[in-house]
């Protein structure tokens, strides 16, 4: 980065190039450190790039920029119930069958249909995922359903996410339809 501050277009261009070519999550906090702007210029640029289209998700780690190109996934949505201290169990489960869980969707009585960004593909983002909960006291979405969450899953093959299913059911993770 160089000494001046950059201004507007060439601004976000940079953060573009920047999440795109490092590939994992970059927080606004340090976006906005390397760019010297406000975390708040920071919020504003990735709005403006979201609705230019851009592919950028917020997760709890950070922005990330969803590469379309990085091979054929396979997605599933699947109905989950459990209270919040199997969320781990829950997530650790999902990923050791090489699934990524990708969001969490709830029906909110006055939002409607919400959806958080999770992106966890292994164990170990499990543990950043929930540790950041943790630590901002933030609620899980499914807290406000008695436990009833969607989640979107992705795989590269449709069998990791079969048996991804089959071993949520074993578990007692799934909805059972009455
Ligand atoms: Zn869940």
């Amino acid at each position: 980065m160089s000494e001046k501050k950059l201004l507007g277009d060439e601004r976000r261009d940079w953060i573009l190039h920047t999440l795109k070519s490092r590939g994992i999550p970059i927080t606004g906090g340090d976006l906005a450190k390397e760019s010297r702007v406000s975390r708040q210029v920071i919020v504003s640029d990735i709005t403006l790039l979201k609705a230019k289209g851009e592919p950028i998700i917020a997760t709890s780690q950070g922005y990330l920029y969803l590469n379309p190109k990085e091979g054929a996934h396979h997605e599933k949505t699947v109905a989950c119930q459990h209270a919040p201290d199997r969320a781990e169990e829950e997530l650790n489960l999902l990923v050791d069958h090489g699934v990524t869980v990708k969001d969490v969707k709830i029906e909110h009585g006055v939002y409607g249909d919400l959806t958080a960004s999770i992106m966890v593909s292994n164990r170990k983002e499990v543990k950043q995922f929930l540790t950041k909960i943790r630590s901002t006291n933030a609620a899980f979405l499914s807290e406000l359903t008695d436990g009833v969450h969607l989640h979107t899953l992705s795989a590269t093959t449709s069998e990791a996410l079969s048996e991804a299913e089959n071993a949520l059911e074993r578990a007692g993770f799934l909805i059972r339809s009455l």
